[in-house]
């Protein structure tokens, strides 16, 4: 698995040393708008931890993390009355899905009706 990268873009948003527009924060994830927005609201949630992607951090992360972020996933979509509209999440792994940050983050789309979940190729 690729080494976790401490100057990637999402890193340096956590250590404050580039600024974001916040959302949500707590001791296991910070959420803030995607700089290039897919839809009214695109929200990503990233873990406080050097993680690359899902698989690093599914694999390796401690529970408390896991949980914790996971739940504030679920928390950042209610606290932006999302839960009942609707709204999709995704995470990028690796080259095949385009993932340009390496750095575990999920994607949450929401308040318009949203497409089909992929374009076809
Ligand atoms: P991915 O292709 O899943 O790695 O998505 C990376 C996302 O990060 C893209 O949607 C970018 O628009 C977003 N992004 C990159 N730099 C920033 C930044 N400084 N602040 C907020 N979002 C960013």
């Amino acid at each position: 698995m690729t080494a976790y990268d401490q100057n990637n873009i999402f890193a340096r948003i956590l250590r404050g040393e580039i600024p974001c527009k916040k959302v949500y924060e707590d001791d296991h994830a910070l959420a803030f708008h995607d700089i290039n927005p897919q839809a009214p609201i695109h929200v990503l949630v990233i873990p406080k931890g050097p993680y690359v992607s899902m698989a690093d951090f599914t694999a390796n992360a401690p529970d408390d993390l896991t949980l914790g972020f996971f739940r504030a996933v679920g928390k950042v979509a209610a606290d932006l009355e999302l839960t009942e509209p609707g709204y999709r999440i995704l995470a990028n792994h690796g080259p095949d899905s385009h993932q340009e940050v390496p750095h575990l983050h999920i994607h949450i789309f929401g308040g318009k009706r949203l497409g089909p979940m992929l374009v076809r190729a």
